[in-house]
């Protein structure tokens, strides 16, 4: 059962080609790693499974997304968003002046089930220092707080994916590891499918269960985290 297959996607910035032909597929309940050096292609990856590349100034070329068995390719970012796919953004973008509890609210426009009331209660449980601060300014969080933040807002659309692009940037590796710590948590609960862009590659494949390795746009690698964690 395959919640998300990407393939062949090309894509470009203006005249950079930046994708030359991905192919990935996520099981549901799988989390699968996105690795690569930088400009490999992972954030444009994500991008063009979110419906984000218009905002950033690139195209799809080519190629198709299924998710749930029902093309995307075309649809907005936030058509593709109320079908189920959430996605944290590289910078944990949210909106500095308001608190977290209205950061929630603003992950919660993109459901389409009832219930936000209960996932709020629950995202408070898994992250209790988001509990202890709904009313603080989100900007007055801490970097390792914000990203909690920015993934229980993406919980409360009540996704069957999300996408996750570098959690880990600029935090304490400490802080990297509890926050991955909270995912597989998350994982157990909701059989949520993770598709996870990490810098932090042994730290990816401990928590995914298999990766594609990009290079150059194009997929170089792929495999079960165990083989490739022996076989690096
Ligand atoms: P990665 O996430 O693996 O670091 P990206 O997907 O960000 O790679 O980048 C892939 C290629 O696309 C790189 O050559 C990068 O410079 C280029 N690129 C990414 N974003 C933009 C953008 N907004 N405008 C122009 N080029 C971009
Ligand atoms: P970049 O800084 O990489 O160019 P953008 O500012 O274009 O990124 O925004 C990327 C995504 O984050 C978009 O989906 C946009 O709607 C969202 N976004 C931008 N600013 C905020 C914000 N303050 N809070 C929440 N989401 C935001």
């Amino acid at each position: 059962d395959v919640v998300l297959a990407v393939h062949g996607v090309e894509s470009a910035y203006g005249n950079a080609t930046a994708l030359r032909g991905v192919s990935l597929s996520v099981a549901r309940g799988s989390a699968v790693a996105l690795l690569g050096a930088n400009g490999a292609g992972k954030t444009t990856t994500i991008r063009a499974v979110a419906g984000l590349l218009g905002i950033h100034g690139g195209a799809l070329t080519g190629g198709e997304v299924e998710f749930n068995g029902r093309p995307v390719v075309g649809l907005g970012s936030h058509s593709i968003a109320r079908l189920g796919v959430a996605h944290v953004p590289e910078g944990r973008l949210m909106f500095s002046g308001l608190t977290v509890e209205e950061n929630l609210e603003v992950g919660a426009a993109a459901r389409t089930t009832p219930g936000a009331d209960e996932t709020r209660s629950w995202v408070y449980e898994t992250f209790p220092i988001l509990g202890e601060r709904r009313r603080s300014a989100a900007g007055l969080l801490s970097g390792g707080e914000q990203q909690m933040l920015a993934i229980g807002r993406a919980l409360m659309a009540d996704p069957s994916l999300i996408l996750l692009d570098e959690i880990s940037l600029g935090l304490a590796p400490l802080v990297t590891r509890r926050i991955f710590e909270d995912l597989a948590a998350i994982r157990e609960q909701t059989s949520t499918s993770m598709l996870v862009v990490e810098q932090n590659a042994t730290l990816a494949l401990e928590f995914c269960d298999s990766a594609y390795i990009l290079e150059n746009g194009r997929v170089v690698h792929q495999g079960l985290s165990a083989a490739l964690r022996d076989d690096p």
